[in-house]
């Protein structure tokens, strides 16, 4: 039978290495690590950061912790934003976590720019005890999948570099990445059957450089369709996120030409919806459309 098991982890900073320019990975420890799960893939987790006036002690931390924090005055919750796991080492008692350090403007953002060794965050993770379909991990392919397309901005990185880790040796595809600094694109490990198509932000701004090469690949890669109506979604009120999968939870066709992945800044990906399924009309069935977070608004 199938558990699902979450639960906070309490875990401080012993280690902060910059990868590149743009991604840090901070090395977390804790007691209880050894019982961090990794399902696998892009995994996602919650870290919740301690401010200058709410600790960790503040943060509800039972199975009802999420309407418990809903319930508390805004100026005493603690802020949580979702992150990715990239290693897990349960028998050292460590997991690895790659965040993005940009400008400073939330918490999560504050935290990145300060953080030392022993500074403590919770972690709301999967554990060891979880079995069956995580629904956390998003990546989801059909059993059989002649390509995959793995695309998306910096914030999508760490989670597509894991699944690249993971795949097969025999899998193929594309991944397209717009990273902020031309350094950032030593980041992704190498998987021998995928085509790198990774950009640096330019002038061009924003985008510039993911949307259209998303859509020469999946031009390239997916079978013309019909083109389907798209329900306009606006992103400065709807979380943009579509994910196919059966109601258990599994990929939603048994096989694909191309399975698409696709995650980062919500205008990106609301352009590249409308490109795959109004104008190209690929079945959207086997396509994972993401927006991690949008331009201009705080997670929550
Ligand atoms: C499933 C999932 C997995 C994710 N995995 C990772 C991961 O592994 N590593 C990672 O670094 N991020 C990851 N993210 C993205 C991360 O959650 C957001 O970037 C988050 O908003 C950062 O929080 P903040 O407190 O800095 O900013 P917020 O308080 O959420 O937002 C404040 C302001 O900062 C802006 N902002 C937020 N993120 C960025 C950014 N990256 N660049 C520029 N401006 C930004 C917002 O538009 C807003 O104007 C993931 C998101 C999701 C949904």
């Amino acid at each position: 039978m199938a558990a699902s098991t979450l639960r906070f982890f309490r875990a401080r900073v012993s280690g902060i290495t910059d990868v590149t320019p743009t991604f840090r990975r901070f090395t977390f420890a804790g007691a209880d690590l050894g019982d961090y799960g990794d399902p696998g893939f892009d995994q996602r987790i919650k870290i919740v950061f301690p401010t200058a006036t709410v600790g960790l002690d503040a943060m509800p931390i039972d199975d009802d912790w999420y309407t418990r924090w809903r319930d508390m005055a805004e100026a005493e919750r603690p802020p949580f934003r979702t992150y990715t796991t990239r290693f897990v080492r349960n028998d050292e008692r460590e997991v690895d976590v790659d965040m993005v350090a940009h400008d400073v403007l939330g918490p999560a953002s504050d935290w990145i720019a300060r953080a030392t060794v022993g500074d403590e965050v919770l972690i709301l993770a999967p554990t060891t005890a979880h079995t069956g379909v995580s629904y956390g991990i998003d990546f989801v392919p059909p059993a059989h999948t002649e390509s995959i397309l793995l695309a998306g901005d910096e914030t999508a990185a760490p989670a597509i570099a894991v699944i690249l880790e993971q795949l097969p040796a025999e899998a193929r595809g594309v991944v397209v990445l717009e990273v902020p600094h031309p350094d950032d694109a030593a980041y992704l490990p190498r998987h021998p059957g995928f085509e790198y198509r990774v950009g640096a932000r330019g002038d061009g701004g924003r985008h510039a450089y993911l949307v259209p090469e998303v859509e020469q690949a999946a031009d390239r890669l997916a079978p013309e369709g019909r083109g389907g109506e798209v329900e306009e979604i606006d992103i400065d009120t709807e979380t943009l996120w579509e994910v196919p999968r059966t109601a258990k939870g599994g990929a939603a066709l048994k096989r694909a030409t191309l399975y698409s992945w696709l995650a980062g800044e919500a205008g990106a990906i609301k352009a590249l919806r409308r490109h795959l399924v109004a104008e190209r009309g690929v079945d959207r069935r086997a396509v994972a459309f993401m927006g991690y977070w949008r331009l201009g608004k705080a997670e929550n």
